[in-house]
């Protein structure tokens, strides 16, 4: 039985003054959630402050990125070890803003993968196709990667400590959502590929949906049976359409 998780992924927007309203009025607002698990994902400098409101809240947090370096001399990087010393939960991985705008390959993304699982941290690994790949009948292929990726170099088991998130790029920050009927027949496919590795990692797998997810879409997204939550950008900055959404999961 999968529970399901909503995870925001604040991007790079907030500073101290918005973040502190944001995450106060975060905690009464998911305090009723009862089976749902709900998260944010901040950029790397207000992590510490997350950690202080967030912690004993039953709301989890952690990073959009890590390094798939350990530690040594990579000026600007941070590592996934360090996200845990500040009690993160999660590190989205893959994102298809840093695939597309700073270079992270299928093959580096396998690598942040595998440095955050080893710093016992849970990774949301973010795959998705583009409108062109869609449109030109290669989008099975393109997740199909991106997937196996990280199945090659941590194993197919590995995804029991991991979340997959399917966010097709069209419908990021676009205002264009997959039809629930879309995202469940890619929701579908990820579970198959996985399944043809380990049909029990594959039936345990949480896959979160993103794009342009909002409190009037969510319900019929989270409805679909493949569909076991969201991660949401733009709606993760209100708190009231965040709660929203974190209750159609519920
Ligand atoms: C995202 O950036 O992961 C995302 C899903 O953004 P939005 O919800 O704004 O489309």
């Amino acid at each position: 039985m999968r529970s399901k998780l909503v995870a925001g992924n604040w991007k790079m927007n907030g500073n101290l003054a918005s973040n502190q309203a944001l995450l106060k009025s975060l905690i009464p607002l998911l305090k009723p959630l009862a089976t749902a698990r709900a998260a944010v994902c901040v950029p790397y400098p207000y992590i510490a402050q997350t950690e202080h409101v967030l912690r004993g809240s039953g709301i989890a947090w952690g990073a959009q990125d890590a390094s798939e370096h350990e530690h040594g001399a990579y000026t600007g990087e941070v590592s996934a070890g360090m996200l845990a010393d500040f009690g993160c939960r999660y590190v989205i991985v893959g994102h298809s803003e840093r695939r597309a705008l700073f270079g992270d390959t299928n093959e580096i993304v396998a690598q942040k993968y595998a440095a955050v699982l080893k710093a016992g941290l849970t990774p949301i690994l973010c795959v998705g196709e583009t409108l062109a790949e869609r449109e030109s009948g290669v989008m099975e292929q393109v997740i199909a990667r991106q997937v196996e990726a990280v199945m090659a170099q941590s194993g197919a088991t590995s995804l029991e400590r991991a979340v997959v998130a399917y966010e097709p790029v069209w419908a990021i920050g676009t205002g264009k959502t997959a039809t629930p009927d879309e995202a469940q027949a890619v929701h579908a496919f990820i579970r198959s590929r996985v399944a043809e590795q380990d049909i029990c990692v594959a039936d345990l797998l949480t896959i979160l949906y993103g794009g342009s997810v909002k409190a009037a879409n969510a319900p019929a997204l989270f409805a679909m049976p493949d569909i076991d939550g969201g991660l949401i950008g733009g709606a993760a900055l209100v708190a009231e359409e965040f709660a929203a959404i974190c209750s159609a999961a519920n």
